[in-house]
């Protein structure tokens, strides 16, 4: 593993700017691949780890970058909650942590750098400096992970019986006899014009 600075540099560039986001999200892949004592991300432990994002934000680029979980890989997992918050699996033994920023964090970046204005700045030092414990909660938790949700799981391809595109990974629905894609039992989020 890279050291924090390390990270911020690489995480800089790939997203773009530095900001408090990025800081924690790093410190939280960290955490968890020390936690699951994964140290070669990606490398020789390349293929050893599933991450479940639960938020679109600068902080998921610095997950992935860390972990080098990528969703077009299949490794990475949006769970769309709104929340700084994600769920390192182990795949060689299954042991997995769920590590969630705590609300607290931004207060205690408050105190801990008053002389700061600018709330980014204030946040960016003082999540660089906060304790492990001060700035996330950690829970070992368990995660069903079918075989279909694994990067390289190779499976049967279904047309959907109302579209008539293809279905990947198991995505399909079957109702009333059909198999159809999600779509067309109504969880579509666009509306055809
Ligand atoms: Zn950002
Ligand atoms: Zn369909």
């Amino acid at each position: 593993m890279k050291s924090l600075d390390e990270y911020l540099r690489d995480a800089e560039q790939a997203h773009g700017h530095l900001c408090a986001g990025q800081v924690l999200g790093v410190r939280l892949a960290m955490l968890g691949l020390a936690k699951l004592g994964i140290d070669d991300p990606r490398g020789k432990d390349r293929k050893r780890l599933v991450t479940f994002v639960e938020i679109d934000r600068c902080a998921t680029d610095a997950v992935a970058l860390v972990t080098g979980c990528r969703l077009g890989k299949r490794a990475l997992k949006f769970r769309d909650w709104g929340k700084v918050a994600a769920t390192f699996v182990d795949l060689t033994n299954g042991k997995a942590i769920r590590i969630a920023a705590k609300e607290s964090s931004k207060a205690l970046a408050r105190q801990m750098h008053p002389e700061l204005e600018n709330k980014n700045q204030q946040q960016m030092l003082a999540y660089r400096e906060m304790s492990d414990d001060d700035l996330f909660a950690t829970q070992w938790v368990k995660v069903e992970l079918p075989a279909e949700e694994f990067p390289g799981y190779k499976g049967e391809r279904i047309v959907c019986e109302a579209c008539g595109e293809g279905i990947n990974f198991r995505r399909e629905v079957r109702r009333e006899g059909k198999v159809l894609c999600r779509a067309c039992v109504g969880e579509r989020y666009y509306e055809p014009l």
